[in-house]
């Protein structure tokens, strides 16, 4: 440690070996490698240090505040004996360059939405006088108590901030979910905790071992090394912890990691430091850069430019960007299913703000050519069963991947990447779009939707599937043996109903044709019930040549 060449030896228990990795002093002298115990003012310590660098060096890593919730937990005077309260943000001067607040992002479990120690209407008033501590499940007691050991005076929980049995302030504040992580200080993450009942793992955290040089038990063999101090700890940091964690498949949170501006990863074994410039461990084992290496979408922050940022800027990248996050939340968890609009108003919003297009329950109006081929990806399992049979969610149009099931991996067409899109050539006409919702969108009821285009159309009868997969089906063109058609279902059609489809051309490009198949319903609008592509033979007739173009309404 004096030299500033201490190296620690990093020991994998399962697969026994060495890795030998220059890290800093500074690192090097962290509780986590050579204190037992490791205590609380330790590990706050650690957050302090991360927070001041990415306060003072990193350009990008700026909270913008534009709206404020309506609601804080005032700190004041916590941990003196006196109780926090709610406050109004009113009342509060956010001008004050010194005012800043946590945000907390945690696992409801399934106890918490019939909690008592949730705000209603009933106690709102006397949460605005105080709150006990001794009431609140052990996340919020350890986010309490590390947002005050940071000198920060405002936190925001969800379910005490927003009055939980008032709807009218539910919709407007859930639907300030964009401004509340985006304007956030820091967000405190309980990421291991399956519920409210999990805390921080404040207090869960061994120290390393310190060897001595040429110590037995580890046995360095490294020319160079064998004069230094090593330490050695099980587990190092993993990204695994973070990816496999609760809090990671809750659809809810998707939009707390992509808007949060800096986030702290409690988890079993250790803290993890998250912000534009990348991710870090605090056991300094992972100072990774960039996000390139972790799984897209969780991990998608946008930003200006640096690494590890997701670009809104141009429209091809934000389109990819959107549909990362779609991929994401769709596949995750949702306690209620009829929270799949609510819970990525956040994320709507945002997008919305920073491209100034119009969503369309979960699709673009600028790119609705292309977001109308969204597919459910096979190649991903999903929950087998009822949702195959009855993919859909009630009350949502068929058009809208917000209609599926949550748990299902809804993504772009075909997972088409970048440079794939310059050749594709919009062959739909837009004739009319529009969506009511009752108050805010997305976390207010949808009250209409109409979706009426134009475009080639053309009639086939699907085939009895064969092979494993019922829902994916290649066919051949009842007039042309080389136009051969894949057709992606989002559920099972039975007998009947695989006769008379329409398939619709959104788009094509020089090897395919991108179709929308459509099946009629009784009030002569189309129901959704897949997408596909034909392939187009080199020097051939195309499977829509000829077609003419027909005026269909969406349902
Ligand atoms: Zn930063």
């Amino acid at each position: 440690m004096k030299d500033g060449s201490i190296h620690c030896a990093i020991y994998a228990k399962i697969y026994p070996r060495f890795i030998n990795r220059r890290i800093s002093d500074t690192i090097a002298n962290r509780a986590i490698w050579n204190s037992n115990p490791v205590t609380f003012d330790q590990r706050v310590g650690v957050i302090r240090e991360w927070l001041n660098n990415c306060c003072t060096k990193h350009e990008y890593c700026q909270p913008s505040r534009e709206k404020l919730p309506k609601r804080f937990i005032d700190l004041r005077g916590s941990g003196q004996g006196r109780s926090p309260a709610l406050a109004y943000s009113d009342d509060i001067n956010a001008s004050d360059p010194l005012f800043r607040y946590v945000a907390l992002s945690h696992c409801w479990g399934t106890a918490t939405p019939f909690a008592s120690f949730r705000t209603t209407r009933v106690n709102e008033a006397r949460h605005l006088h105080e709150i006990s501590i001794s009431d609140l499940p052990c996340t919020f007691q350890d986010a309490i108590r590390v947002t005050s050991a940071l000198g920060i005076r405002y936190l925001w929980i969800d379910s005490l901030c927003i009055v939980q049995d008032d709807k009218k302030d539910w919709a407007v504040e859930a639907a300030k979910m964009a401004h509340i992580y985006r304007g956030s200080y820091l967000t405190i993450a309980a990421t291991s905790a399956a519920n409210g009942d999990g805390g921080l793992f404040l207090g869960s955290v061994q120290a390393g071992l310190k060897m001595q040089p040429n110590g037995q038990s580890i046995g360095i063999a490294r020319e160079g090394y064998s004069s230094r101090d090593s330490y050695v700890r099980y587990p190092v940091a993993s990204r695994r912890v973070i990816w496999e964690a609760p809090l990671s498949r809750r659809a809810w949170v998707l939009q707390e990691q992509v808007l949060s501006t800096r986030l702290v990863h409690f988890a079993r074994d250790q803290m993890y430091y998250q912000c534009y410039f990348g991710l870090q461990s605090e056991d300094g084992t992972i100072n990774d850069t960039g996000f390139e290496s972790l799984r897209s979408g969780a991990w998608a922050t946008e930003g200006d430019s640096g690494m590890g940022k997701r670009d809104l800027g141009s429209s091809r990248s934000a389109l990819l960007t959107w549909w990362s996050w779609v991929t994401e939340y769709s596949s995750r968890v949702l306690t209620f299913h009829s929270d799949k609009m609510a819970a990525m108003a956040g994320i709507a919003e945002h997008y919305q703000s920073r491209t100034g297009d119009t969503s369309v329950l979960g699709l673009w109006k600028r790119s609705l050519w292309f977001d109308l081929g969204w597919h459910v990806d096979m190649r991903h399992p999903h929950p087998p069963g009822d949702q195959d049979l009855q993919p859909r969610l009630p009350g949502i149009p068929t058009w809208s991947w917000l209609s599926i099931y949550p748990g299902k991996y809804t993504t772009a067409p075909l997972n088409l990447e970048y440079h794939e899109m310059e050749g594709l050539k919009s062959r739909i006409k837009l004739i009319h779009c529009s969506v009511q919702w009752q108050d805010e969108p997305y976390t207010s009821p949808l009250v209409s939707s109409e979706l009426i285009v134009e475009a080639p159309v053309q009639t086939t009868r699907l085939p009895q599937p064969r092979g494993k997969n019922p829902l994916r089906l290649e066919f051949e063109a009842e007039w042309n043996e080389f136009l051969r058609l894949t057709l992606f279902l989002d559920g099972l059609l039975e007998g009947a109903e695989r006769e008379g489809i329409l398939l619709l051309l959104l788009f094509e490009d020089a090897v395919y044709e991108y179709a929308l198949a459509l099946k009629l319903q009784g009030d002569g609008a189309y129901a959704r019930v897949g997408f596909g592509h034909i392939d187009r033979p080199r020097g051939a007739e195309g499977f829509f040549s000829g077609c003419e173009s027909k005026r269909a309404t969406l349902v």
